[in-house]
């Protein structure tokens, strides 16, 4: 009893203070679009990691808040001045099967921040207890699930990929029953919106074109508003082609980084082109075209290799949805939006090409290095070798005199010394900030979180710091930081855990 007295009036406090500027335009929708939320309490919210950085970038002036104030609200114990929770709806096709209602189980938003640069984004608690969309599932989430989300979607964005990113980690002090009992952890999200394909699903699924037009209308005003002077249809439309080429960079921003989603169920792809969704994701270490790291994706539906193939059908889905809003005449419609569906191809082939041609320093000449590129990734699948150290002892071979540990790196092959004639033939140049030494490797995130189960953070936090810099700046290796995983280090597979 005493306990709930203390949270009443530390929210007492704290809502008085105006902390950061809310706006919450996705709450003027109509009310079939979310619902009510009210976090559960915890027994004693920890702060586990707070981004300071992101904090500044969001106007979030926090220096007057203890760790334990900003634990209460970033486990939704206080209620910010502003602030107002609701939980999503949305559907989506999960591994291939449409579900017409999944929603925000285990998340629900606090509303929209403005931040520095005078941007929206959503500030979203994951794990902060059931919603109205919980279906069988209890609302929260482990404390590792929450680690790993936070690693990695902040190195990804300190790798320059367009992502979801992380505000804060707290220990929530309550376990949570997955296959043994773990502790509870809510992560709290930043993003430019949560607008999923799977959003425009759900309304589409219960036939609600009215609902789809106020989305479309919506989204487009807050993530595309060059089309905003555009009649429906063009909007729908345009707005089909500037999704697409938004999720084609992201796609081959992943391809060439070895990242694997694990999870590109149409509800995790953002509208917005940002990486949603951490939970079964991997990098891959040695080169496997068609690695897959997913417990549950026994079929490799979403294999590295078929990333590209995913991204098409899921903007499929979402040119689905759109058909009502192309007018009275449905095959009309239907041949609008074939015809953007079937410039996609050829989108990700050019912009594909670009990322590798970028990191074969070959920028600018794509056109000839389409073979040369080809080679080398024949040559990854033929040896095996690390992704991230193959890339990044390129550099080095171009030296006067390399390295000997870049030379032995690579195993030679008759493949290996035609691609590698072939590729100097086109005068390479490396630029430094194209092949990270440091990636979010499984083992290293494996470790981190085992560690912090026994309480020790120290390898999450040091983690962390490192990734904030992952290319080489000409010092020395954190080589144990670096390094590719030793086979019993391996991890071979990856857990939603959720
Ligand atoms: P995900 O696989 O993380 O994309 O989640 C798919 C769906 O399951 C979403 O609707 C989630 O909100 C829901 N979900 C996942 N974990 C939980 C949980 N612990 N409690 C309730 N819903 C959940
Ligand atoms: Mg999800």
């Amino acid at each position: 009893m005493h306990h709930e007295f203390l949270l009443l009036d530390n929210a007492l406090n704290l809502a008085k203070m105006k902390i950061m500027k809310f706006i919450n335009s996705y709450y003027v929708l109509p009310e079939r679009f979310y619902t009510d939320f009210k976090p559960s309490i915890f027994k004693k919210p920890e702060l586990v990691s707070f981004n300071e950085s992101l904090a500044k970038d969001l106007d979030f002036d926090f220096s007057a808040f203890s760790q334990e104030d900003l634990a209460m609200m970033f486990s939704g114990q206080t209620s910010l001045n502003g602030s107002i929770f609701k939980s999503l709806a949305y559907a989506g096709h999960q591994f291939g099967h449409f579900v017409p209602s999944l929603g925000d189980g285990r998340a629900a938003l606090m509303g929209e921040v403005e931040s520095a640069s005078g941007k929206t984004f959503d500030l979203q608690l994951k794990g902060s207890g059931p919603t109205a969309f919980s279906r069988r599932g209890d609302g929260f989430s482990a404390l590792g699930p929450a680690l790993r989300e936070y690693l990695v979607s902040e190195s990804m964005f300190h790798l320059g990929i367009p992502t979801t990113r992380s505000l804060a980690v707290v220990a929530t002090g309550d376990l949570v029953y997955r296959e043994t009992a773990s502790p509870g952890g809510i992560l709290t999200r930043v993003a430019s919106s949560h607008i999923r394909i799977g959003t425009f699903q759900y309304f589409a699924a219960r036939r609600d074109t009215e609902a789809l037009e106020i989305l479309l209308n919506y989204s487009i005003n807050r993530h595309y508003p060059e089309h905003a002077h555009l009649s429906i249809g063009d909007k729908a439309l345009s707005f089909l082609s500037s999704v697409a080429k938004k999720q084609v960079e992201l796609i081959s921003h992943w391809m060439g980084i070895g990242f694997i989603h694990g999870v590109m169920n149409t509800d995790n792809m953002a509208i917005s082109g940002e990486t949603l969704d951490f939970g079964p994701c991997a990098f891959m270490d040695h080169f496997n075209y068609h690695q897959v790291f997913s417990f549950i994706d026994k079929n490799g539906r979403y294999a590295y290799s078929q990333q590209p193939h995913i991204l098409l059908w899921n903007l499929s889905r979402l040119a689905d949805c759109l058909v009502p809003l192309l007018g009275a005449n449905e095959a009309s419609a239907v041949e609008k939006l074939n015809a953007v569906l079937t410039s996609i191809p050829k989108l990700i082939e050019q912009e594909m090409r670009k990322v590798f041609a970028r990191k074969l320093g070959l920028d600018g000449k794509e056109s000839e290095c389409e073979d040369v590129i080809s080679q080398w990734i024949n040559y990854l699948e033929e040896t095996h070798i690390d992704f991230t150290w193959a890339h990044f002892y390129l550099d080095d071979l171009l030296k006067e005199s390399p390295s000997k540990d870049a030379v032995s790196f690579f195993p030679q092959t008759q493949s290996g010394k035609n691609f590698f004639e072939a590729w100097k033939k086109l005068s390479p140049v490396i630029k430094l900030s194209v092949n990270p030494v440091y990636i979010p490797r499984n083992h290293l995130i494996e470790e981190a979180i085992l560690k912090a189960y026994q309480g020790d953070f120290s390898l999450f936090h040091r983690l962390n710091k490192r990734w904030l810099k992952p290319f080489h700046d000409g010092g020395e290796i954190e080589f144990d930081l670096a390094r590719a995983p030793l086979e019993q280090e391996k991890i071979k597979n990856t857990f939603c855990g959720t």
